[in-house]
């Protein structure tokens, strides 16, 4: 048995207004003047004063602002890597992420490509990064997918939709300051908080699960279920606490997996562009047969908070589309095989998989 050595975070602050010592902790990791630190930004906060005027920029450090409109690409992160390399002199000091999964994922890869040649598309797999990262740094602004704590990237690529999932990925820095997610859209914070939801439902009832992994999943399924069940909980103290549900999901995952519902909502990612929490809230709702217990919660969750599905997606799909759609999402074995068990492809066949598509 080969155990997993998994890197971590190497330093986090956690506090509300902790925003404000982004400066502070930059300040050392300067490399000199000439070598700027990039700040990647969500463009939903473009026109935020709030946020944006405490963005600590000095000497050419430049704000770069980011549409989560679309999950990350790699030729997206290519483009950036470009723009960073002809307009600046030197390497940057850093890349700051400041954002959702979306922006998180983008600075983690940029931050990979400033140190490795050729394109990101080549480095979409597992350990296929050989040079050390640029410092960079993970600012979440919505709670949910882990990838602040996570060793992986999320790219969709000319052919796949996979993560650089190596030693360099985690951040060097994060920081957490749940007031950033005090704007965040209701719907938005129930697709991303449900995405840590099904991180802990599949990773708890996964053949994958150790000690390890349970014990950050039981912590986070207790927050998630407060926070989304419950009504004993301030809007700050409920903010504080996905932010650190979100953040024990994804060390659960990060030694154990998730299964199916991430499995199949990758499948929709890649064919109909559908974002991932919403992706997974839609599969997860019709996964009962797999994970009673956890669907029962998320369809009360769900209730209570008024949140309305889209439904009919796949009603229209082509049958090449619905191939590629299966191929993508069967193309995930250690997926099928954590949820399913080692004899997964006997039991998701591809006629079991397309009837689940169907009803989506
Ligand atoms: P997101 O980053 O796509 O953001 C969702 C929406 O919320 C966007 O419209 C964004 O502008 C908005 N938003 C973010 N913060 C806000 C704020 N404070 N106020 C108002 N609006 C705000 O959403 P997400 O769910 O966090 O991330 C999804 C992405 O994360 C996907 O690309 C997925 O592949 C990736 N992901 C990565 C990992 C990983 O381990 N690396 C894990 C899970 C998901
Ligand atoms: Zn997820």
């Amino acid at each position: 048995m080969q155990y997993k050595n998994f890197p971590m975070v190497s330093k986090v602050v956690f506090g509300r207004g902790s925003f404000d010592q982004l400066g502070d902790i930059l300040e050392p990791k300067r490399i000199n003047v000439n070598a700027p630190f990039i700040f990647l930004v969500d463009d939903v906060f473009e026109e935020n004063a709030w946020l944006n005027t405490r963005i600590p920029l000095a000497y050419q450090d430049q704000i770069i602002f980011i549409s989560a409109s679309e999950e990350p690409k790699t030729s997206q992160v290519d483009a950036l890597v470009e723009q960073i390399i002809l307009e600046f002199k030197e390497r940057p000091s850093g890349i700051i992420g400041i954002g959702g999964g979306t922006v998180l994922d983008l600075a983690k890869a940029v931050a990979i490509m400033l140190t490795n040649p050729g394109e990101a598309k080549d480095y979409q797999g597992w350990d296929l990064v050989n040079n050390p990262a640029i410092y960079h740094v993970g600012v979440p602004t919505i709670s949910g997918t882990g990838a602040e704590v996570s060793r992986t990237t999320v790219l969709t690529g000319p052919d796949k939709k996979l993560g650089i999932n190596s030693d360099y990925t985690p951040f060097d820095q994060v920081l957490l300051d749940p007031e950033l997610t005090k704007d965040v859209p209701k719907d938005q914070w129930f697709y991303t908080g449900m995405d840590c939801y099904i991180h802990c439902i599949e990773s708890l009832t996964g053949s994958y699960l150790n000690a390890f992994s349970q014990s950050y999943g039981e912590k986070s399924l207790e927050l998630c279920k407060e926070i989304f069940l419950e009504d004993t909980l301030s809007e700050a103290e409920s903010q504080d606490k996905l932010m650190m549900a979100s953040w024990h999901g994804g060390m659960s995952i990060a030694y154990s997996q998730v299964g199916v519902a991430h499995a199949m909502s990758y499948g929709l990612a890649y064919v109909l562009g559908v974002k991932h929490g919403i992706g997974n809230c839609i599969v997860f709702d019709y996964l009962e047969e797999f994970y009673p217990e956890g669907v029962k919660l998320f369809k009360a969750m769900k209730a209570k908070h008024n949140i309305e599905l889209p439904q009919g997606l796949c009603k229209n799909l082509s049958e090449s589309e619905f191939e590629t759609m299966m191929d993508v999402a069967l193309g995930l074995a250690p997926l099928w095989e954590n949820a399913l068990g080692k004899e997964w492809e006997s039991i998701m066949t591809r006629e079991k998989l397309r009837s689940l598509y169907e009803k989506m």
